[in-house]
């Protein structure tokens, strides 16, 4: 991409070459140092797109093809965020052919023989237009690179860096209806942290959040496929979306997050003497009468059971089951 202070590139197509010595002598002469030069159309198109010069003086009639053509082709092949100002050269008087220049993507017209007082006048005004162009594709780019980082923000967790609730909110309904769709299984899991109140009130805030960005980590790990999300659920609450896995391969899953939150042997005044989570887990094939919000439901009524059933463990829950 060319910046905004980049030298500006000039082309001149003329088939004549005592023309064509006479123009780059009026560019240089206005500090446009060693202008592009093309005497066929072909050469034109050519140079055009390896150069991608900012302004193109264009002479309307050539050996091969016309300069209506070339400009024709030029603005085909523009990509977004790029153009290029084209005068023509034309010795033609008649109204109509200064008007299809403009038509065909000209910007503007020189008259032969060219006057250089006119020349560079017009070249000045065509060099404040590509300027602005410049500043308009930069301020685009910066645009664009906000937006991506507003999107970003918008969809991760802030004290952890894994995905937020609204990012699972939104995935977890798309991979269900692919899901759906694949007639595969989707499981979940929600996770949370064990006597997570009490670790805050014993080693204080700014160690719970480390805690938490802890068993974020191993949430992240656990979810490495491109159909896993792992996202902060709310809280001290984590939850695991796995497209395509059945009940077994989630509770496998789980397990593996338990042990691995547990071997991290964070200290704790648990009766386990370090930190521990509990796991709820479903999964079901969707189907018509089943829904994404029912899923949810059964993992976390196991999370509940598996709370009152001792808590570090994982409970398997069957959809439907109150
Ligand atoms: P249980 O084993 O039943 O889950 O007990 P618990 O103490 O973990 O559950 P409870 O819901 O009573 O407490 C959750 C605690 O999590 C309370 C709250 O202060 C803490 N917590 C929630 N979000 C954050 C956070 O962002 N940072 C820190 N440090 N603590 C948090
Ligand atoms: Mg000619
Ligand atoms: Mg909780
Ligand atoms: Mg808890």
């Amino acid at each position: 991409m060319k910046k905004r202070t980049d030298a500006l590139k000039v082309l001149v197509v003329e088939d004549s070459k005592v023309t064509l010595k006479v123009l780059c002598n009026f560019l240089e002469r206005m500090d446009i140092k060693h202008p592009l030069t093309a005497e066929t159309g072909a050469a034109a198109f050519e140079i055009y797109r390896r150069e991608r010069p900012d302004i193109i003086l264009l002479d309307a009639q050539l050996p091969d093809i016309d300069g209506f053509d070339i400009a024709k082709q030029i603005r085909a092949k523009e990509q977004k965020d790029d153009w290029t100002a084209i005068i023509f050269l034309t010795s033609m008087t008649k109204d109509e052919d200064l008007a299809r220049g403009i038509e065909v993507g000209g910007d503007d017209y020189l008259m032969k023989p060219v006057s250089e007082v006119v020349l560079h006048a017009k070249v000045r005004a065509m060099r404040r237009l590509v300027e602005m162009q410049r500043e308009l594709v930069d301020v685009g780019h910066q645009l664009n690179a906000a937006n991506k980082e507003l999107q970003r923000l918008s969809t991760t967790d802030g004290l952890t860096g894994i995905a937020n609730r609204r990012l699972f909110d939104e995935l977890s309904k798309r991979e269900w209806r692919r899901c759906e769709r694949m007639k595969k299984p989707i499981a979940l899991v929600m996770v949370d942290v064990d006597n997570f109140k009490l670790f805050n009130d014993e080693y204080g805030h700014q160690a719970g959040d480390n805690c938490l960005r802890a068993v974020a980590a191993q949430m992240a790990r656990a979810a490495p496929r491109a159909s896993d999300l792992a996202a902060r659920y709310g809280g001290e609450e984590f939850a695991l979306v796995l497209g395509e896995t059945d009940a077994d391969g989630a509770r496998w899953v789980a397990e593996n997050i338990r042990q691995r939150v547990s071997e991290l042997g964070i200290a704790h005044i648990t009766p386990h003497r370090h930190v521990t989570i509990s796991c709820g887990v479903a999964s079901i094939q969707p189907a018509k009468g089943l829904s994404l919000e029912g899923l949810l439901r059964t993992a976390d009524n196991a999370l509940y059971l598996a709370k009152g059933t001792g808590r570090d463990r994982v409970v398997v829950g069957e959809y439907g089951e109150i």
